[in-house]
């Protein structure tokens, strides 16, 4: 990840709230286009021009190609609010964050996230490295922002069933790791999704966390189709489990292991 400078020019008369307001709609397009990661973007004025600080997958993130519809129109609206196009300035890489997948394209994707990640959801199989959604390519009529949202959801309900008073005590964790609950069907959704823009298999992480029996934990079949799904290798570390029918992969519960 590169952490880096956007600046926008004044080049006409404006005002404070609709510059703000371009240049948010600008960020939110490159967000929803998996361009940038993470949702805060600290914005300041400097006299003549505005500076957003911003995080990029990659270096050439942010190049035109990559756009969505949304990101070509916000880029050509921000001269109608007084501002340049925007200038990039890379600061450096961005040392606490994991790094981009380095295949073009991968041999295959993982669709995981957790609430302790701020990248993209897509991982390659290989690497399980985070691969930008926007190497997905640059759809005509829609952008990645449902893969966005449902990674916010994702996020919020794994933080809520992380603590210990929850203040959801059951609720947040069926959501995480009941197969058929709305979370897990969207996701799985969008993991289809990948598989027709890419033409390559999408797994789909569904998380364990706890257990009726602990010890039946390691001998439990895929939740999709009841077959054995037990690997005698833990994938990435992580999963010991991986149904190459449904495209699913899971872990020994938590509690269990
Ligand atoms: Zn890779
Ligand atoms: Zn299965």
């Amino acid at each position: 990840m590169w952490l880096a400078e956007l600046q926008f020019r004044l080049v006409s008369d404006t005002s404070y709230h609709q510059a703000e307001q371009q240049i948010r709609q600008y960020l939110e397009a490159l967000i929803f286009q998996g361009q940038l990661i993470g949702r805060e973007f600290p914005t300041y004025f400097a006299g003549d021009h505005f500076c957003s600080r911003v995080i990029l997958p990659t270096e050439d993130a942010l190049k035109p190609q990559y756009h969505s519809q949304r990101g070509q129109q916000a880029l050509a609206a921000l001269p109608e609010a007084g501002l340049s196009y925007p200038k990039l300035k890379l600061l450096g890489q961005d040392l606490m964050s994991s790094h981009t997948d380095p295949c073009q394209p991968a041999p295959g994707y993982l669709l995981f996230t957790n609430f302790a990640e701020q990248v993209s959801p897509l991982r390659c199989s290989e690497h399980f490295a985070p691969v930008p959604l926007f190497r997905l390519g640059a759809e005509k009529h829609s952008d990645y922002e449902d893969f966005i949202r449902w990674q916010l959801q994702y996020q919020a309900l794994d933080e809520i069933q992380m603590q210990q008073q929850r203040v959801l005590p059951k609720s947040a964790e069926n959501a995480l790791q009941q197969l058929h609950s709305k979370l897990n069907r969207q996701g799985r959704r969008l993991a289809r999704r990948v598989e027709q823009l890419s033409g390559k298999a999408c797994y789909y992480y569904l998380y364990s966390g706890s257990s009726p029996d602990c010890q039946l934990e390691a001998s439990k079949v895929c939740p999709g189709c009841g077959s054995d799904w037990q690997l005698s290798d833990h994938w990435h570390g992580l999963f010991q489990f991986r149904c190459d029918n449904c495209r699913l992969v899971s872990n020994i519960a938590w509690d269990c292991q």
